[in-house]
């Protein structure tokens, strides 16, 4: 999916102050809530990408980096993959990266607890980041050190959230069963409980360092192999490299999605590899070895004397491993010819004297093409 550019999606103005783009994202994120849009997909959809927009701008770090490379700007910043979620677990991300305020209590103040529906346990968020690849490395297949920002566990609580020598109780409000019950009588509704947020526990003493959040940012630096033959778009997943998940929850994975550097002679299509050759028109007359780009540097290539214009030749087993197949893909030549612009005075002259000597039966075509024209001119072109 095409990422639209951040400061569109929250209609400011590329210089807005922070409160601005604060201001700004709480009015859309309270517009497409999808409490006030139930079922609609669009209004989920902008939703999301009006977090994944706050994110980044709300950030001095990722919005310079923005800035200044656009989108390319933030890959590997561990930016979370708002449409892979739930959207109520969009509410816990905002806690635990803004922490609760009013601000964002009247956008989540409802949905904040889709990770910790009953016992608390849940799984935690995916990551996605991007690597950007050469052709060569995709013919080989590669492995790259990535390293990202992740909320992991907390180092000083272990996850807990609660001061060390605490521990947290039940909650109060629920029994710590993390719902309540409302309302009387036949229609009862059950929801989460308000105090513990369906966590089921009431942290009392809570960490200094995570303030009770049971996790903390921190830098990590994996490697990460990347098979042979991937495409553009593609994704890598590494399993349990996401967030730390809740309350012994598993983490999530990351995502790590394949982007083709360009390659200045060579294109991809499919397995196989396309280059475009420029030859001399005497090269094509009489044939002869050129030189190819390959993925691995050049080669030489026999080209039949009498070679057209756009003629293709292929040579086999040159191109990208097929991933199903495990087969290597061609490599495809096409060649154009140059027809020179400027001649010597030899050269001019050895050109009409290769002229003179032209037997029209070897160019049927133009033969065939100036002949019609003279008829046509001699009946007066009826
Ligand atoms: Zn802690
Ligand atoms: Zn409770």
């Amino acid at each position: 999916m095409v990422k639209r550019d951040y400061y569109e999606v929250l209609g400011v103005e590329k210089n807005a102050s922070a409160d601005d783009i604060k201001r700004a994202y709480r009015r859309l994120a309270l517009k497409y809530h999808p409490d006030k849009n139930p079922g609609d997909k669009e209004a989920e959809t902008k939703f999301k990408e009006c977090a994944e927009a706050y994110e980044v701008l709300s950030d001095s770090d990722k919005r310079q980096r923005y800035d200044q490379f656009g989108h390319d700007g933030l890959r590997g910043a561990g930016i979370h993959d708002y449409s892979r979620m739930n959207w109520q677990d969009i509410g816990s991300i905002f806690e635990d990266l803004f922490g609760i305020d009013d601000i964002f209590g009247d956008v989540f103040g409802g949905g904040r607890r889709g990770r910790s529906s009953r016992g608390g346990a849940s799984r935690g968020y995916d990551l996605e980041t991007t690597v950007e690849l050469s052709l060569l490395e995709i013919a080989k297949g590669t492995e790259r050190t990535i390293e990202y920002t992740r909320q992991d566990l907390c180092s000083e609580c272990s996850g807990s959230g609660a001061a060390k020598g605490s521990k947290p109780s039940k909650c109060p409000a629920c029994g710590g069963r993390g719902q309540v019950a409302r309302g009387g009588g036949f229609f009862q509704m059950v929801s989460t409980c308000p105090q513990c947020r369906g966590t089921g526990e009431i942290i009392s003493n809570p960490c200094a360092k995570c303030k009770g959040s049971g996790r903390e940012p921190k830098k990590r630096v994996i490697s990460v192999k990347i098979p042979a033959g991937v495409h553009e778009g593609q994704a890598v997943r590494i399993s349990g490299e996401g967030e730390a998940g809740t309350k012994g929850g598993p983490p999530g994975d990351l995502y790590c999605y394949v982007h083709v550097k360009p390659h200045p002679f060579l294109q991809r299509d499919g397995a196989d590899i396309i280059a475009s050759v420029p030859i001399s028109f005497t090269q094509a007359a009489l044939g002869g070895l050129i030189e190819v780009p390959t993925l691995n540097g050049t080669e030489e290539l026999r080209i039949p004397p009498g070679t057209q214009n756009g003629n293709v030749f292929r040579i086999r087993g040159k191109g990208l491993p097929n991933m199903r197949s495990g087969r290597n893909g061609d490599e495809l030549v096409a060649v154009h010819i140059e027809i020179p612009r400027k001649l010597n005075a030899k050269q001019q002259q050895l050109l009409r004297d290769f002229a003179a000597t032209e037997d029209k039966t070897v160019l049927p075509e133009s033969k065939g093409f100036f002949e019609k024209l003279k008829d046509y001119f001699k009946n007066n072109g009826k």
